[in-house]
């Protein structure tokens, strides 16, 4: 008689539920023989915040979540020539740059959406009951059994072969894997609302309608009239340290906070920012890159944990989603081979690690141009100031398709096919080694 041996399930912790811990919940649970607990700190699963782009990056990875058929409803496609997106001089409202959709029909277009319809749309591929709510993770402790996870309800859950750090900017995962790297403050807050077109009504036949940019040297503004009826404002504005300190993520503030950072924009625009009662502020932190984003072959950092960009590149939520299919891909490939987690995390640092080189590549030419400005024209004015950054950033972004282009499954499919080589070189050919013998 033969006992089949079952392979053993691999015990799997996902901490946070944002976009990118959904994401990594959706890919782990379709791999066999994989235990899943999925953690998050909040009471209930809400987004704060706004409106969301969804690029071409983004739809591709939705369709592999099984999630884009629950955002279709909500968006046009084949919409030619329809604005999509410029950059204009915030005091002037001069025109700087502009882009039109593609018109594609078999493209997936670019589009804004709320922020909980992501959400929603991603829950709805979750296995219901899987995702733990109330679980602040405070601690981690790692052993020859595994990780264990400590938690402020004083419990302790695990141990755990593989924990997945999906906890956001402030991650506790990547404190415990990496206590030397360090947040900043950018020295920016974000004040961000949605209200009904209905309020600004009155203003809406002179704005874009499309997503705009209306800059001055220090703060933008960025304005977006929505399909649905609703009016997007998100801007930047410059504060000390001091007054970031005392800003939770997402602190409601009122008009008479806001208004005073856009005293220099054109009439229209100041209308446009005393349009709501009250917004919501966010102070902008970011950290350098990591080489790896993997400790001790057990645990890995994906979304915002693994990389703060602070919301750069409006597609912080895209760049989770590939992170956990470069997971899900590594795990799958290194257990069907019968190698270990520590070699499928080696895959992963693989695979991202030049994705995310490309984008604070990105974020050092933006500095470079700013700095590089200001030493060439010393004097420049705020006007030519704001057009000459706009124009050098947006050529170098317009050139760049691969921010929102990128393809990870192309990605991973170029490293899939090396690593079977060296895995089938390294393997003895049994024919070969009988002849030997
Ligand atoms: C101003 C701004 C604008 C942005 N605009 C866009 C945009 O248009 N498009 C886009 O794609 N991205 C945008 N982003 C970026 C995007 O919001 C993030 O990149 C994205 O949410 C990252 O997802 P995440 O799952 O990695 O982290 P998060 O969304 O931060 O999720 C982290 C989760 O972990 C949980 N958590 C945190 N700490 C703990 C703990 N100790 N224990 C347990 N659970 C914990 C949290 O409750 C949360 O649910 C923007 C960001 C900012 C700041």
């Amino acid at each position: 008689m033969t006992i089949a041996l079952s392979p053993k399930p691999l015990r799997v912790a996902i901490v946070g539920a944002g976009p990118g811990g959904l994401a990594a919940t959706i890919q782990l649970s379709r791999l066999k023989d994989v235990e899943l607990s999925v953690f998050d700190q909040a009471r209930e699963l809400r987004e704060v915040g706004a409106g969301i782009s969804l690029n071409e990056n983004t739809w591709r990875l939705l369709q592999d979540l099984g999630a884009a058929d629950k955002l279709e409803q909500f968006v046009q496609r084949g919409v030619q020539g329809k604005l999509l997106v410029e950059h204009r001089n915030g005091r002037t409202g001069e025109l700087l740059a502009q882009r039109h959709h593609s018109g594609d029909p078999n493209k997936p277009p670019a589009v804004r959406i709320e922020r909980y319809k992501l959400q929603n749309a991603l829950l709805s591929q979750v296995p219901s009951g899987l995702i733990q709510l109330s679980k602040k993770l405070v601690g981690i402790r790692e052993s020859v059994d595994g990780t264990a996870l400590e938690f402020a309800d004083a419990s302790t859950n695990g141990p755990f072969d593989l924990v997945v750090g999906a906890d956001g900017i402030r991650s506790v995962v990547r404190q415990h894997a990496f206590p030397e790297h360090k947040l900043t403050y950018t020295g920016k807050v974000a004040y961000r609302v949605l209200i009904p077109q209905e309020q600004v009504a009155h203003l809406l036949p002179d704005l874009p309608h499309a997503s705009c940019f209306w800059h001055t040297r220090d703060t933008h503004i960025y304005t977006n009239v929505l399909d649905n009826g609703l009016f997007e404002i998100a801007t930047r504005a410059v504060e000390s340290e001091e007054h970031c300190n005392k800003v939770s993520w997402g602190q409601t503030v009122p008009r008479e906070q806001v208004v005073p950072h856009y005293q220099n924009y054109c009439p229209l625009l100041r209308k446009v920012i005393a349009a709501p009662d009250s917004w919501l502020e966010f102070a902008m932190f970011g950290g350098p890159r990591l080489d790896s984003v993997t400790h001790h072959g057990h645990i890995v950092l994906i979304g915002d944990a693994s990389h703060p960009l602070s919301g750069a590149f409006g597609s912080g939520a895209a760049f989770a989603f590939e992170d956990a299919y470069a997971l899900k891909h590594a795990v799958d490939f290194a257990r069907s081979r019968g190698q270990n987690l520590g070699y499928a995390l080696e895959l992963f640092d693989i695979v991202r690690a030049p994705r995310y080189r490309e984008l604070y590549g990105v974020l050092d030419t933006f500095a470079f141009n700013v700095a590089d400005i200001k030493a060439q024209k010393p004097d420049i004015d705020d006007d030519e100031y704001v057009a000459e950054t706009t124009e050098r950033n947006w050529q170098q972004a317009e050139g760049r398709g691969f921010i929102y282009g990128y393809n990870i499954a192309n990605a991973w499919a170029k490293l899939e096919a090396v690593e079977e080589d060296k895995l089938r070189k390294f393997v003895p050919d049994p024919a070969v080694s009988l002849v030997a013998a």
